[in-house]
């Protein structure tokens, strides 16, 4: 079992830098995701070594080893979390179709967190993606599983036009100022995930994280009241702690 946890491990590690990897050639337009790596700063060639995740971090202390400058804390954090995530998932759900989905959801959607939080953007070329791919998830579990009904089906998209709609009305209202519409599509993609009401809990959550982070950012003066503070990462913090942690919450709101 212990080996098992430890092969889940290494498999998230190598899904978070396969994610760094994503991020950095959707932001540069590269077509070709198969293409060598190379180092970001100097360009030169990257050996196999030079990209086991976390361990050539550490053996190279930071450092790229051709042209000594610093490898950004980016890429051990992203593979470190994917890491931990991927254990936490096999740990509540274990061998399951339903780990197969979170796994899934966690490469997806931290791979929206890193985007909106380097370039203020929610990729459509991974937005569209993932709702299509969690409709594919659904119809399996629907022709799979006898519990997961037509109901179930209904409210999943039911959360997802309303969460869409939610921002999208602070989105209107606010012409664009408050969020971006990048936020609209989040909120479907997001209510689709978790339906009602886990979704209102996953709103509750950003806003709450979000909130005081804000204030915080405003006191230091890095952001101003009129700045747009991205609302994107702190959805999808929320998210995890949902996946993980929803029906915990939801229990102790019914008693
Ligand atoms: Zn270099």
């Amino acid at each position: 079992m212990l080996y098992f946890y430890i092969f889940i491990f290494l498999f998230g590690l190598a899904i978070g830098s396969f994610i760094n990897c994503l991020v950095h050639r959707m932001e540069k337009e590269e077509s070709s995701l198969f293409k060598g790596s190379y180092c970001p700063k100097c360009r030169h060639k990257l050996a196999w070594f030079d990209l086991i995740p976390l361990l050539s971090f550490v053996l190279l202390k930071g450092k790229c080893r051709y042209c000594q400058k610093e490898i950004s804390f980016q890429y051990p954090i992203v593979e470190l979390v994917a890491g931990i995530l991927f254990v936490l998932v096999f740990f509540n759900f274990g061998y399951s179709l339903l780990s197969v989905f979170y796994f899934f959801l966690i490469f997806s959607l931290l791979s929206i967190f890193l985007f909106d939080l380097k370039f203020s953007i929610i990729p459509d070329k991974i937005i569209f993606p993932s709702i299509f791919a969690v409709l594919i998830f659904y119809l399996i579990f629907f022709l799979k599983d006898a519990n997961f009904s037509a109901e179930i089906l209904f409210n999943f998209f039911l959360a997802a036009i309303l969460a869409s709609l939610f921002f999208f009305t602070i989105y209107f209202f606010s012409k664009g100022k408050a969020m971006g519409f990048g936020d609209v599509k989040l909120g479907f993609l997001l209510g689709l995930i978790f339906g009602l009401p886990k979704i209102i809990l996953v709103l509750w959550l950003a806003f709450i994280i979000g909130g005081p982070f804000a204030i915080f950012l405003i006191f230091l003066k890095k952001k101003t009241l009129k700045s747009e503070i991205a609302l994107g990462p702190f959805l999808i913090i929320a998210s995890f702690i949902i996946i993980f942690l929803g029906n915990k919450i939801l229990s102790f709101f019914y008693f």
